[in-house]
Parts: C-alpha cells; sequence; structure tokens
C-alpha cells in the first residue's frame, strides 16, 4: 500500500514514515502543499495524509483541487486540536476522515486501514489458491490455516503470483513488478532465485500439493496442478 504524507513539520513527518514502514506501507513524504499536489498528479497512492496547516498551498487547497480534477484517493487529514474550522472545511473540501493531533499511532492505522478497506470488496483485498491465503490488508498469509511469516519481499512476490495465479510468470515480469526500485540494469537472477527458494519453503514444505513451480527456461508458475 502506497501512502504519501503532506507535513511540514520534518520531524512529525519523519516520525510517521517510519511507522508507518514497519507496517509495511511505502511512505512518500512531501513536505510542503505544492510537492504534495504535484506528487499526486505525478502516481498513484492508495492514501493520503494530509496536514492542513501548511506553508505555500496549504492542506485545503491540496484537497480541493484534487478532488475537483476527480482523484478520488482516501484522504485522511490531520489537524491541531484548536482547528476545529478546518476541520469542518476539511471534510467538505472531500476529506474522508480527520485525526486531531496529538494522535495515537495505533489510532491512525486503524483510521487509514478502514479508509484502505472501505469500497473495496474481499475479492480485492483477499487472494488464495486452494488452501493458501493471503490477506492484502492484515498482510496475514496462511496455508490450511496454519499461518506462515513472510519478509516484506516474500510477501510482495507471493502476492504477485496470486495475483498471476495459473499463469506463467516470467523473471522480467519479477524484475518490472517486484522488484521496481531496483531497476533493469541490475542482474537479479540470484536475488529472485534466492527469494523463490525462501518463498517455496514456507509455502510448500510439509504439503501434500506444491503450488509454486520452476518452469525451466520459463520463468514460474504458481498452480495446484504441476505445469
Ligand atoms: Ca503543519
Amino acid at each position: 500500500m502506497n501512502v504519501l504524507i503532506i507535513e511540514d513539520e520534518r520531524k512529525v513527518a519523519r516520525a510517521l514514515a517510519d511507522g508507518l514502514e514497519r507496517e509495511h506501507f511505502a511512505v512518500t513524504v512531501a513536505a510542503n502543499g505544492e510537492d504534495g499536489f504535484f506528487l499526486i498528479n505525478a502516481r498513484p497512492f492508495d492514501i493520503i495524509l494530509l496536514d492542513l496547516n501548511l506553508p505555500g498551498r496549504d492542506g485545503i487547497e491540496v484537497l480541493s483541487t484534487m478532488r475537483q480534477k476527480g482523484i478520488r484517493t482516501p484522504v485522511l487529514i490531520l489537524t491541531a486540536r484548536d482547528a476545529v474550522e478546518s476541520k469542518v472545511t476539511g471534510l467538505e473540501s472531500g476529506a474522508d476522515d480527520y485525526l486531531v493531533k496529538p494522535f495515537a499511532f495505533p489510532e491512525l492505522v486503524a483510521r487509514m486501514r478502514v479508509l484502505l478497506r472501505r469500497g473495496r470488496s474481499d475479492a480485492e483485498t483477499h487472494r488464495s489458491l486452494g488452501d493458501l491465503e493471503l490477506d492484502i490488508m492484515t498482510r496475514k498469509v496462511s496455508r490450511a490455516h496454519r499461518p506462515i511469516q513472510l519478509t516484506t519481499k516474500e510477501f510482495d512476490l507471493l502476492e504477485f503470483f496470486l495475483r498471476n495465479k495459473n499463469r506463467i510468470v516470467s523473471r522480467e515480469m519479477l524484475v518490472q513488478d517486484v522488484w521496481s526500485d531496483i531497476g533493469r540494469a541490475t542482474p537479479l537472477d540470484n536475488v529472485i532465485d534466492v527469494h523463490i527458494a525462501h518463498l517455496r519453503r514456507k509455502i510448500d514444505e510439509g504439503f501434500p500439493v506444491r503450488l509454486l513451480h520452476t518452469v525451466r527456461g520459463v520463468g514460474f508458475l504458481l498452480s495446484e496442478s504441476q505445469p
């Protein structure tokens, strides 16, 4: 899940970013409304945390302009305790929820998950193949109801395989979609092999039906049947 934090107080932004990264969000920080607005237009985010009191283009302006442009990304506004009026203006301008500073971090995460889940069906937040199940929101994975602990990369890898279940996934697809931050120039074959081996051990070992197959010379296949 990609989150954009628009917050000019560096310490607050840093603390939020660190906490959310620990919760496995991919975090981008903008220190003012201009940068935030630029980023919102440049690429899709799953949710935006918006401080209202920003230098230059303020939070309300960012919010109402993006809504006018038809950008529906959920926005959670962060307001100062005394700014009741701006909270109301924020909600009227298209914010989905608000939190008054200072707030407890777990409450922020809980509110974010509600917004992220809203309007999404189970089919969008839940992926499965046979007895293997993955929840995108809680990042929980299990097989035959037995919980499986995955690293962040293994989770991303499995999520990608589940999205493409019963289809052959090439190494190029993995480089592009799962390792997008590294870029094509770096040789990734060994890295991919190591992650596949770890993932395979975690999801397949001890189960009668193997799910993650290597298709020699072509790529990989997540399927209940042999390639
Ligand atoms: Ca501020």
